[in-house]
């Protein structure tokens, strides 16, 4: 508990574990999504136990589920905040359509408030501040009022988007037409109407919300930090397969430009898969990818700091030869990154002017090969570092 008789200076940074600095509850958000799971838990069993099930209850729902879900990572996450690729207005609206069912706001909103999670994250200005606990991060965050969230400042050019603006200024129309609507009219067509109500309207909008949660909560709580410690974000398989594949968020917050979240092509991704398959039938362009040598030069700033930990808790005579050896080994790493990076720039030169030469071919591999050779020589320390005392 801070003193508050102290006589010290006053902090200029907020603390963010500080109740005062959140806003007066906004009670329609809070009952709304803390009633919802229960009402959910409750309704679905009792119109199982008193109706009985149809099968297209649940497949209604599990689609509608993925619908939405996929709408916020790869719309409103991938395209719209962070813009890591571009798509043509057909995919735009759709994503636009399925991220309002998700009932999380609209593009605008969520893609600013996203923006200031990235800038801020783990700070006062973070919306989302995984370091005020799970619930907070989870869903407190929404019950109340913050005077940022309709400060647009930081998204012009979603602004300027006559696309987004349209489902910003119809978000209700919207949410009403996929949530209530079609629900409806799907349940009528099976004569089931307030089953499809329950399954594909409440019990899919409690999913889809407890999917996208867990993002921001659990992605910075679970799995490890094979990019960065600079903020909480962690990688974890498990987070990637609730989230729909936004669980390497350790990843994401290193290089939040990337259309992947997921690097390898079999981490569980979907929303990379569905980018990537779009890109193949003409209907998203310009996928971003991080450059290999840049996202081993992250890989190898952490892994330095790892080996510096480490030796950091061993004997003072051990810890003193074993610097010098993980210090030249990683000068090493350094440079062959750097001859990689240079000779790569050259190659990619040559390939926008027409000029690409075998020899210039032969160089770019042989400069990967020597940084190849010279990261398993730096992984292979830690096989025979000594252990903390
Ligand atoms: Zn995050
Ligand atoms: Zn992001």
């Amino acid at each position: 508990m801070p003193d508050s008789t102290s006589t010290t200076e006053p902090t200029l940074v907020p603390d963010s574990n500080e109740p005062a600095t959140r806003g007066p509850i906004i009670w329609s958000n809070a009952l709304f999504l803390s009633l919802s799971p229960i009402l959910t838990a409750l309704s679905i069993p009792a119109y199982i136990y008193f109706s009985g099930h149809h099968w297209a209850l649940t497949a209604t729902a599990i689609t509608l589920w993925i619908f939405a879900g996929m709408g916020i990572t790869v719309g409103y996450h991938r395209l719209f905040a962070h813009r890591s690729y571009d798509a043509h207005p057909v995919w735009r609206f759709i994503a636009l359509v399925s991220g309002a069912a998700a009932l999380q706001n609209s593009a605008l909103v969520w893609s600013a408030s996203h923006r200031r999670h990235h800038k801020h994250t783990d700070h006062h200005e973070d919306p989302y501040d995984a370091t005020k606990g799970f619930w907070w991060s989870h869903m407190r965050w929404i019950f109340h009022e913050n005077d940022k969230v309709h400060d647009y400042s930081n998204a012009p050019d979603l602004a300027a988007d006559k696309l987004v603006m349209w489902q910003h200024r119809n978000y209700w129309s919207i949410v009403f037409t996929c949530n209530v609507l079609i629900p409806l009219a799907l349940g009528f067509m099976i004569d089931r109407p307030l089953g499809m109500l329950l399954f594909a309207g409440l019990a899919r909008v409690v999913f889809t919300h407890q999917a996208t949660f867990c993002i921001n909560s659990l992605c910075h709580m679970i799995g490890n930090q094979p990019w960065s410690k600079k903020d909480t974000s962690k990688d974890s398989w498990i987070c990637a397969l609730i989230t729909f594949g936004e669980g390497y968020h350790n990843f994401h917050h290193t290089f939040p430009a990337d259309y992947r979240n997921g690097l390898k092509w079999y981490h569980f991704d979907p929303s990379k898969w569905l980018i990537w398959t779009g890109n193949l039938l003409g209907l998203t362009s310009n996928l971003k990818r991080t450059e290999a040598p840049v996202r081993w030069r992250k890989r190898h700033d952490r892994q330095l700091e790892v080996y510096l930990d480490r030796l950091a808790e061993t004997l003072p005579e051990v810890h003193g030869e074993w610097k010098v050896r993980v210090e030249s080994a990683s000068q090493r790493v350094e440079e062959t990154l750097t001859q990689w990076a240079e000779q790569l720039r050259e190659y990619r030169r040559a390939v926008k002017n027409g000029e690409v030469t075998e020899s210039l071919r032969q160089a770019v591999s042989e400069a990967q090969k020597a940084w190849h050779h010279s990261w398993k020589e730096f992984m292979a320390l830690r096989n025979t570092m000594p252990l903390p005392a």
